[in-house]
């Protein structure tokens, strides 16, 4: 393949990955979005094993082979629920791979450099690995806590912030011998990876609850820098930029979701925010009142008599899988001129979107469905509110409780509405793991059991 050909190539892909961005930033939009990222990602493969002469390797077709198999079994046997814990192992692989890549081209240089030039390149080198080895684990302790083989409590040691100085001041300094080094410093080389993978353990651990959501797509944000290191490192422009984009997108979407929990950007990145040290890790202020339960009858009665209906779906919802007789409730109450929206809050469920694609996957109008700065203020004027398994996102505490773990996340109004019916299974606590008083409010009913029960109930009810 010639040059110019391959570079065509490369921007055609670049092209087709900016397309599966902007087509993923729209439900409506967002498998078309995909398709584009796919074929973009086949453009680039077929590039450059084409360019490096490779493309009827055994080894390579072998590997594509298996990966793709293992790739699409992974992707279609995972549960909704379950895709951030997938998303984290992901980040993983991307991080593992770069720190070969890294090792690699100093065991065995892809082009022979010297000067200034050298020295750019050893820092990329340095900097891929420690990135690359810091996302590896990092993705790995997110993975455990989000899949609950780790606690995902913080770990708060003393001293954190020191710690977390005093090992990327040694990664400093090795990096200033491996510069001086050359080709011998294989050690420092190995002592930072080792170092950087400590700082990815050290910085998840010490996130808990609710800020995981953030911590995930910080480590997206990563494994995307990693990736542009490495593009830099075998000196491939079309990783670079692939690189660029994932990072600088994981960035963003890690800014919105501070925003959206009042976090600090800075506090992300330097890990254990929203926990101070020696703090209670969870807790809050003990609720009182009584938790009333209802009836799926009761619920249909309110609901006929309703005006304005605003459902808020949460982590139980895609559990339960229960948004499919959801649309059909929606239909038939908009059919008899009620108004009905879904009320969107940034961090519902377990990924950012996932609530927006379980409604996609329903089938639901995209116009009904709002963002929580878009329907926050219409609480008060409406008349019942369905709260379907979701806890954290319609928590008062966050913001009247400055001892709640979750002060100052904005939360949906829920409890402003003339009534408001919470779909759970029980007595079980949202993510953060805290009392919601939402629950023991004078306007708040209980419908005990599973999500998709109950709604199944109430469209035969209203039905008949
Ligand atoms: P929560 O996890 O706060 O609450 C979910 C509620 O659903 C629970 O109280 C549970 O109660 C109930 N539930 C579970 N299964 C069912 C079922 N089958 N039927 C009915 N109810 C059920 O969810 P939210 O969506 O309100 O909040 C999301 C939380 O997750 C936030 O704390 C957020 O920070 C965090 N998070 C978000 C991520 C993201 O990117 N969106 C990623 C990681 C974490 P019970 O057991 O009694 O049924």
């Amino acid at each position: 393949m010639t040059t110019s050909l391959l570079a065509t190539s490369y921007i055609a892909a670049a092209v087709l990955f900016i397309l599966s961005l902007k087509g993923l930033s729209n439900p409506e939009t967002a498998r078309r979005g995909n398709q584009f990222g796919a074929i973009g990602m086949l453009v680039a493969v077929l590039a450059v094993a084409v360019h490096a002469g490779v493309i009827t390797s055994p080894t390579l077709l072998g590997a594509l082979a298996v990966a793709s198999v293992i790739g699409a079994l992974v992707a279609s046997r995972v549960a909704m629920t379950s895709m951030p814990q997938l998303v984290a192992i992901l980040h993983s692989f991307v991080g593992a791979a770069a720190v070969l890549v890294g090792i690699s081209n100093h065991l065995a240089p892809a082009v022979e450099l010297a000067g200034a030039e050298r020295t750019i390149h050893d820092v990329e080198t340095y900097l891929g690995i420690f990135i690359g080895s810091l996302t590896f684990t990092g993705s790995i302790i997110a993975w455990g806590k989000l899949q609950g083989v780790i606690r995902s409590k913080p770990l708060m040691l003393p001293g954190r912030h020191l710690l977390n100085i005093a090992m990327i001041a040694a990664c400093v300094w090795l990096g200033v011998l491996y510069l001086r080094g050359g080709h011998e410093a294989l050690p420092e080389l190995l002592i930072m990876t080792a170092i950087a993978g400590v700082i990815g353990i050290h910085l998840v651990m010490a996130i808990g609850g609710a800020d995981m959501p953030v911590v995930v797509s910080m480590l997206n944000s990563y494994s995307g820098w990693a990736a542009s290191a490495a593009g830099f490192m075998l000196s491939n422009d079309l990783l670079i930029i692939t690189g660029a984009l994932v990072g600088s997108s994981g960035a963003i979407l890690s800014y919105i979701m501070c925003r959206a929990m009042n976090r600090s950007f800075l506090s992300v990145i330097l890990g254990g925010f929203g926990a101070e040290e020696g703090a209670a890790p969870a807790g809050g202020a003990v609720v009182e009142g009584e938790l009333v339960p209802t009836t799926a009858a009761d619920v249909v009665s309110q609901l006929k008599a309703a005006s304005s209906v605003i459902i808020v779906p949460g982590y139980g919802m895609a559990v339960a899988q229960a948004q499919h007789p959801v649309k059909e409730i929606t239909q038939i109450l908009r059919g008899q001129g009620k108004q009905v929206r879904f009320a969107i809050h940034p961090v519902a469920g377990r990924l950012p979107g996932h609530m927006n694609v379980l409604l996609a996957e329903a089938n639901l109008p995209y116009d009904i469905v709002l963002e929580m700065d878009e329907i926050n203020e219409d609480f008060p004027t409406t008349d019942v509110v369905l709260v379907i398994g979701a806890n954290d996102i319609v928590n008062p505490s966050a913001l009247d409780d400055p001892s709640s773990p979750i002060a100052g996340m904005p939360v949906l109004h829920a409890w402003e509405a003339a009534s408001c019916i919470v779909f759970k299974r029980g007595k079980g606590a949202g993510y953060a793991g805290v009392e919601n008083p939402l629950f023991f409010k004078p306007r708040t009913r209980m419908l005990y059991g599973d999500a998709k029960k109950s709604v199944d109930a109430i469209l035969a009810l209203l039905k008949a």
